[in-house]
């Protein structure tokens, strides 16, 4: 075969190989944990570019940054202690009395804290249902808007937003585009090269997929001052990645590709299986072609659908309890993209007053062995119902 030296490696390459990490004086192949708080001036005393201070980062989380900006064509890439603390980065980092556009229903914790800095006046808010561009359209206030949030596929209910339109609708406001694209990690969807602004992934999630570690990764298409305000802030709130988290997020990467294309197949499998279901009411999934964000999603997550779906349970509230409490590989915690399956009755951990419904049962689907699944919500359901 030829040499082509444009030949350009897939993305899956380079992630398995960490960028090809080699340790340029032992040739280890793996990246060092950098822990210290603190960095000795040189001889000069000046200080030794880019760290002073634990607060600056660390060359761990930086090699993290460097993959996620990889894998997201990304100009920069911040990573943080967590997906919150990346969030309210963006949120803190908006001048006062901006107008943000959200969804109604989306990650509750992002919505408490636009909520909190609502109420104290900081921000406007103005709410669409996901999924809904005309409404989002609606809601934008051309001159005045700052921010449209946009989470897709959206929690707990997986509605899709095309992000290339909802970038237009933005941008003709004159307003940035923040995506938070958790659900469909960035082997699938590629929030800035669709227009975002932003792209958002709490690396908690399928980024490390081991449960191991809170995390969250924020790009940018363009760097200015506004994002050189968000890294101050990181900086000055001292959320910036520690190095052992980084070094094990670096880790989960690696089989980022393959884990995902996994917990996507088991997840159509069992999608398709609780469809027409006797105890199940509806099946919220993206790759079911009866889902209304169908089309879009195929463009949007390149023919993956992802890991995440949720099922209504027939029945009554404490039927859907149940069906959690019963399970038996399912773990019966919240979270979400990791490598083992979680189940979890939305209104309960939501608290009350979040609008979901009743009976929503949310499930993050592991790379088990799809059988299993299936057989353990079967057997669950079974139990739940044997009473009714
Ligand atoms: C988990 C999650 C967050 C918050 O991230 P943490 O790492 O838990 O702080 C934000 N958005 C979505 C969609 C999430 O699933």
């Amino acid at each position: 075969m030829a040499t082509d030296n444009n030949r350009k490696q897939a993305l899956a390459t380079q992630i398995a190989q960490a960028l090809h990490y080699v340790d340029q004086e032992t040739g280890a192949v793996v990246p060092p944990i950098q822990p210290t708080a603190t960095y000795a001036r040189d001889a000069d005393y000046a200080i030794r570019k880019p760290y002073w201070y634990r607060r600056d980062g660390n060359q761990t989380t930086a090699h993290a940054e460097a993959m996620i900006a990889m894998l997201e064509d990304a100009t920069e890439t911040l990573l943080f202690a967590s997906g919150m603390s990346a969030c309210s980065a963006v949120i803190e980092q908006l001048a006062p009395g901006a107008h943000v556009v959200i969804p109604e229903v989306m990650y509750h914790g992002v919505l408490h804290q636009m909520q909190i800095s609502a109420e104290k006046q900081r921000i406007e808010i103005t709410s669409y249902q996901a999924g809904d561009l005309t409404q989002l359209e609606a809601a934008t206030r051309p001159g005045k808007t700052k921010l449209v949030w946009v989470e897709t596929p959206n929690n707990p209910n997986w509605e899709v937003t095309d992000i290339a339109a909802a970038a237009k609708i933005a941008h003709a406001a004159g307003a940035k585009l923040f995506a938070d694209c958790t659900g469909t990690p960035p082997t699938m969807t590629r929030a800035l090269a669709l227009g975002a602004d932003y792209s958002f992934h709490s690396a908690t999630k399928y980024l490390n997929g081991h449960s191991d570690i809170t995390a969250g990764a924020l790009s940018c298409k363009e760097t200015g001052p506004e994002w050189e305000e968000i890294a101050l802030i990181r900086n000055l709130h001292g959320t910036v990645l520690h190095s052992q988290d980084a070094w094990l997020l670096i880790r989960g990467m690696r089989t980022l590709f393959l884990r995902v294309e996994r917990a996507s197949k088991n997840a159509m499998a069992v999608a398709r299986h609780f469809a027409d279901h006797p105890h199940i009411e509806a099946v919220h999934y993206p790759g079911l072609p009866s889902h209304p964000g169908h089309e879009i999603a195929r463009v949007q997550t390149d023919g993956q659908f992802g890991g995440m779906l949720s099922l209504i349970v027939k029945g009554d509230e404490q039927n859907a309890i149940d069906t959690a409490r019963y399970c038996q590989v399912f773990y019966p915690a919240t979270s979400l993209g990791g490598v083992e399956s979680l189940i979890e009755h939305r209104k309960t951990v939501s608290g009350e007053g979040f609008p979901v419904h009743p009976s929503l049962l949310r499930l993050s689907i592991g790379i088990e062995d799809p059988d299993d699944l299936i057989y353990d919500l079967e057997q669950a359901l079974t139990q739940a119902f044997s009473g009714s």
